[in-house]
């Protein structure tokens, strides 16, 4: 290599000085310095080489190149890139999105701490606080509904060591104050995690407003093409050094590196996609809204939204890609209806490229948790960046072989 190429072979930083799509292009992407690659390489090994003496080496330690469970190369430059976009100190990444939150949980609540969590959480987030570790070690939950400042902060205990929320909501995309929850969180000596999956960086960086963490299921936006699965945390380093000894290196959730590589490719791209999906999201709940056989559509842009304008206020990129809506249908009908669906997928998760919808809540064990008109079945719509026409068309010619137009 001639000596004017070594130039770029030092580690450039991209501070926060630079935007958010130049971070989302460059940060954790330097110039390969053994191949002079403008693209980082995967290094798959397992394993690295170790020092002349490694008898003073602590094979619990994370964050050197030791064996690939405590922490790789490809895992590193994503980290960078997430803890830029979000606006944090330090990030994580781990195999999933729920391994991030089991990690975030595990790490962080011993026995007799309480948790207070939103009403309306990932499946999992409720499993784990109110069965596994509320159960197996003694954690104490309370439920509450989020978007009720004084509900949360009348179930506040004194041994309360975590408020956990997510906002947007999944399913109902229910909307929480994240500065208000943040104040009530911290006037008790409490933290705050917020799962920022439903809304992605772009739209919503709940560090900056305050949160002690920020979640993300990576599997999602951030990847965005639907496949490969991650999760990441991001937050100050004294948590997360905890979390990456005891979750990552002990538990064992370490993503791959194959993974880290297409999630990193992936999150280049995600200001571009943002910005199709919001407004795409937008269109199709406008449209949505129009037709009298819809009993209710729940997005955080439309104004009839109840959490429209904290929506506004917290999430400055753009209101996301999910909506959820009912029909006044029966129980076959919607199967009908989805099964006409030419260009939208029934499947679920949400965050890909692709419109994904799934038909949920008719024997959720968690209706009593949401709003009345969710107790009868609903759509969560994952609104793709395909052609905002042919996602209306879509809809609209199903409705019409359903009988419903
Ligand atoms: C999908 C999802 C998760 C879990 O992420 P995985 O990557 O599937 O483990 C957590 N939180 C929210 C809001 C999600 O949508």
């Amino acid at each position: 290599m001639s000596e004017t190429s070594n130039k770029s072979l030092e580690k450039r930083t991209y501070g926060t000085e630079l935007g958010f799509l130049t971070r989302a292009v460059h940060t954790g992407n330097d110039v390969d310095s053994e191949t002079g690659a403008i693209k980082r390489p995967i290094v798959m090994a397992n394993s690295y080489e170790l020092p002349y003496d490694p008898t003073d080496l602590n094979w619990s330690e994370a964050g050197k190149n030791l064996y690939t469970r405590n922490g790789g190369a490809n895992q590193q430059y994503l980290q960078d890139k997430l803890a830029s976009l979000e606006g944090g100190e330090d990030c994580i990444c781990l195999a999933s999105g729920v391994g991030a939150l089991s990690g975030l949980f595990f790490a962080l609540l011993n026995t007799g701490d309480h948790v207070v969590f939103s009403n309306v959480t990932y499946i999992a987030v409720y499993r784990l606080l109110t069965e596994l570790l509320n159960k197996k070690f003694g954690v104490e939950t309370t439920i509450v509904d989020t978007t009720d400042l004084e509900a949360v902060r009348a179930a506040i205990r004194p041994n309360t060591k975590l408020v956990h929320i997510e906002t947007p909501g999944n399913p109902t995309i229910s909307i929480s104050d994240i500065e208000e929850i943040v104040r009530i969180a911290h006037e008790h000596h409490a933290l705050l995690s917020v799962d920022n999956t439903f809304a992605s960086p772009y739209n919503q960086r709940p560090i900056e407003l305050g949160a002690d963490f920020s979640i993300e299921s990576l599997t999602k936006y951030i990847n965005g093409h639907g496949d490969a699965m991650g999760g990441a945390i991001i937050g100050k380093k004294e948590y997360l050094d905890i979390i990456r000894a005891q979750s990552q290196i002990n538990l064992g959730a370490t993503i791959s590196p194959f993974n880290a590589w297409l999630i990193m490719r992936g999150a280049v791209t995600l200001p571009l996609r943002m910005r199709q999906h919001n407004s795409n999201a937008l269109a199709l709940a406008h449209y949505l809204e129009s037709l009298p056989c819809v009993s209710f559509v729940a997005y955080p842009g439309l104004e009839s939204h109840k959490g429209h304008f904290i929506a506004k206020k917290q999430m400055p990129g753009g209101y996301g890609g999910v909506i959820s809506f009912g029909l006044k249908a029966d129980h076959d009908t919607h199967n009908k209806f989805v099964s006409h669906l030419q260009v939208i997928t029934s499947a679920v998760s949400l965050g890909h490229d692709e419109s994904l919808i799934v038909f949920l809540g008719e024997n959720d064990e968690r209706q009593y948790l949401y709003p009345a008109e969710f107790h009868n079945g609903f759509f969560r719509f994952s609104v793709g960046i395909e052609d905002e026409a042919d996602l209306i068309e879509d809809i609209r010619q199903a409705l019409e072989k359903t009988g419903l137009l």
